[in-house]
């Protein structure tokens, strides 16, 4: 069994009498990818701000393998990188010299220090731009940079805040490919995003939040059982089907719900492996249907489910 690293104990913080984070609780164990979701202005970056001890909570507790993060244990808070949504780089200093910055606050010198800053260029796929100033680089490689930069020190556990946004697409290709490979050297991250599938590629376990308030913290596949419908068929018939064959439908195995548009329907199916029994039934009953196409859940339907809102609301 996995040995939990971080644990997050009923967190709080208001601004000016508002709270942004309202009692959130979870765990991170050994080696696992948490999700943490939820739409903009959810709590997440006060959340992971407190958790890096950037912040100072109002209530509740952090620990990282037992120790206490506060903004005033320094020791503690070195074993965890934060890849913070706001860059943190110096455009006149070369990619390379920004990183021997960083290092050197993280009290890494000589040898050492070099050594680490290929390592992290290399994690990144930055080596062949080491020398080049950041003030050249895309959204998206400066964002890789300061990822290297977070790892310098080769944290437990790295928490970035919403690393795609303003990204161009070969480099979040480029992001998920490194994260994809620290998952695999068995590194824990914490990542927030308003992005599904973002989070659904990435994470072992998502914690969904809104209002500053935990509304789910489990797998994917527990969040996925909580739905009625795991997917979806939707089927056009050559004429509009009569309401006793609607009634029949909703009666069929696997059938969770039934809603008709002239001859287009759209079926929930308790799973997508019952769509072939259930379009064969419906070619018997009404002739094959014209056109169909199945869809699998997704997370924005399991947010739907628990807040009856979209994520982008
Ligand atoms: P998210 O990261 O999910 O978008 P945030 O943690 O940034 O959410 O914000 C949570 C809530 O706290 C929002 O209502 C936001 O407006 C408010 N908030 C965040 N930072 C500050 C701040 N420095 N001062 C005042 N209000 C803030």
């Amino acid at each position: 069994m996995s040995s939990v690293l971080l644990s997050v104990s009923n967190l709080s913080k208001s601004y000016g009498g508002r709270l942004a984070v309202d009692g959130v609780s979870f765990q991170v164990m050994a080696g696992q990818v948490v999700g943490l979701l939820g739409p903009n202005g959810a709590g997440k970056s006060t959340t992971v701000g407190m958790i890096a001890g950037l912040l100072r909570s109002d209530g509740g507790s952090v620990t990282l393998n037992g120790e206490p993060i506060t903004p005033g244990n320094s020791a503690a808070k070195r074993k965890l990188g934060l890849v913070p949504q706001d860059l943190a780089l110096y455009d006149d200093l070369s990619a390379l010299e920004n990183l021997k910055l960083f290092g050197a606050l993280y009290g890494l010198a000589g040898a050492q220090l070099k050594q680490r800053c290929a390592e992290v260029l290399q994690q990144v796929r930055l080596s062949d731009r080491a020398d080049d100033k950041p003030a050249t680089f895309s959204g998206g490689m400066k964002r890789r940079l300061n990822i290297a930069a977070a790892l310098l020190h080769r944290p437990a556990l790295l928490i970035l805040d919403e690393p795609t946004v303003g990204v161009d697409p070969q480099s979040r290709n480029a992001i998920f490919d490194t994260l994809e490979a620290l998952k695999a050297q068995g590194m824990a991250l914490i990542y927030t995003s308003h992005y599904m599938e973002e989070v659904e590629r990435l994470a072992d376990h998502i914690v969904i939040i809104d209002h500053g308030k935990v509304l789910a913290d489990e797998s994917p596949a527990g969040l996925y059982r909580r739905l009625p419908s795991q997917a979806a068929l939707r089927a056009e018939l050559a004429q509009a089907p009569a309401a006793a064959l609607l009634q029949e439908l909703a009666r069929q195995p696997g059938v969770t719900s039934v809603r008709a548009d002239g001859a287009a329907l759209d079926i929930g199916l308790q799973e997508t492996a019952g769509a072939p029994a259930v379009l064969a039934w419906l070619a018997a009953q009404a002739g094959a249907p014209l056109h169909f196409a199945t869809n699998r859940a997704s997370l924005e339907d399991i947010f739907l489910t628990l807040t009856g809102r979209t994520l982008r609301d």
